[in-house]
């Protein structure tokens, strides 16, 4: 594989002669010369600021779109899945700490052993050799890599424009990287993990609650990006009917149109002294979801049945059938839209 070691990210602003400022999340960390930003990934060198995980890769792999999950955006699509090096959250639960926890692999010993490097061409060049329908920027945290996944794009953009770009995010975009994500319609869609609605996450992800909300709130009224929402329910964190009507109510106030995914979660990382999530949880979850409005409640990461299945909001008709990652449409599929079988309801889908 192709290597480029230093990659000077137009995400920064100089503040003196020794600080860079990174502007790609709302961290917004001030970064002293050969310091690293919280992500520890990007770096001041000689006052500018490197993006030292550009290309990084830690995996690539082909995915049902499902898998994302975005269940609303192209069913059935293959799509092409990575992911490089750094997070900007520290989760306790984290399920790729091993690829996203600076604490555990060091971005400079990578950079030393050099293997692991792609290139926007050669991941375009995959995506198209096998026939995906979009590329999946996504198993740790895009915007610590989105110089990376931006050139791709553009690059996609004049050599297959037919593909689409999905990025599976936390949502702690700065205003700087949203704007330009919404002004040059770089995205086509979103799966956002809605983690909290309290202020659990300073402590359980060391971010905060509130810049999340307000890029959810401009994603969703100015651009035409589709999104989705998923909220993985922590025992005694964020499950209480509280947390997740206060949770949904967001959501619905916005629109009830927006999917949301309940996942199950499982003890992991630093998290083994919680429970799993109870089955009866998720399903009280669901439950306060469509009392309050939401239209598609999805549940994931569970062996229940029928729980990611799509049902006319009008009359109930079973109109997407999903077993596992397969998906079944069974309602009239045309360009935008799938059309109720049973009351002609069109559902948008793209
Ligand atoms: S991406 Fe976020 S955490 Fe990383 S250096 Fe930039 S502002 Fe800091």
């Amino acid at each position: 594989m192709k290597v480029k070691l230093k990659y000077i990210s137009k995400y920064s602003k100089i503040i003196d002669s020794n600080k860079t400022q990174c502007l790609l999340c709302s961290h917004y960390c001030v970064i002293s010369n050969n310091g690293y930003g919280k992500c520890k990934v990007r770096k001041n060198i000689d006052n500018q600021l490197i993006a030292q995980n550009y290309g990084a890769i830690t995996g690539v792999a082909i995915d049902p779109i499902e898998k994302k999950p975005l269940y609303h955006y192209m069913p059935g699509a293959k799509v092409l899945s990575f992911g490089c090096f750094g997070c900007n959250f520290k989760c306790i639960n984290c399920q790729n700490y091993s690829i996203s926890d600076s604490d555990i692999f060091d971005i400079e010993k990578i950079i030393a052993d050099n293997n692991n490097y792609s290139t926007p061409d050669i991941l375009l060049d995959l995506a198209i050799q096998n026939k995906c329908e979009g590329i999946a920027y996504t198993y740790s945290e895009p915007t610590v890599f989105w110089d990376f996944c931006e050139d791709i794009i553009k690059l996609a953009k004049i050599n297959a424009p037919e593909l689409k770009h999905i990025v599976v995010t936390n949502g702690f975009f700065s205003n700087e990287l949203i704007k330009s994500i919404i002004e040059n319609n770089f995205i086509d869609a979103m799966n956002i993990d809605l983690k909290f609605i309290n202020n659990k996450y300073h402590a359980i992800c060391d971010a905060q609650l509130k810049p999340i909300l307000k890029n959810i709130e401009n994603i969703y009224k100015k651009s035409n990006i589709q999104i989705e929402i998923t909220n993985l329910l922590i025992p005694t964190l964020n499950d209480s009917d509280d947390d997740i009507k206060k949770l949904c109510d967001f959501i619905a106030n916005l629109s009830t149109d927006i999917p949301i995914h309940f996942s199950k979660f499982f003890p992991i990382y630093k998290s083994k002294y919680l429970l799993p999530t109870f089955e009866s949880t998720l399903l009280r979850a669901r439950e306060i979801a469509e009392e309050v409005g939401l239209k598609y409640v999805y549940i994931g990461n569970t062996e229940l049945a029928n729980v990611s299945d799509t049902h006319c909001p009008e009359c109930h008709e079973l109109m997407i059938k999903r077993n596992g990652y397969s998906t079944n449409i069974l309602g009239v599929k045309e360009s935008n839209f799938i059309k109720c079988n049973k009351c002609n309801f069109k559902l948008k889908i793209k």
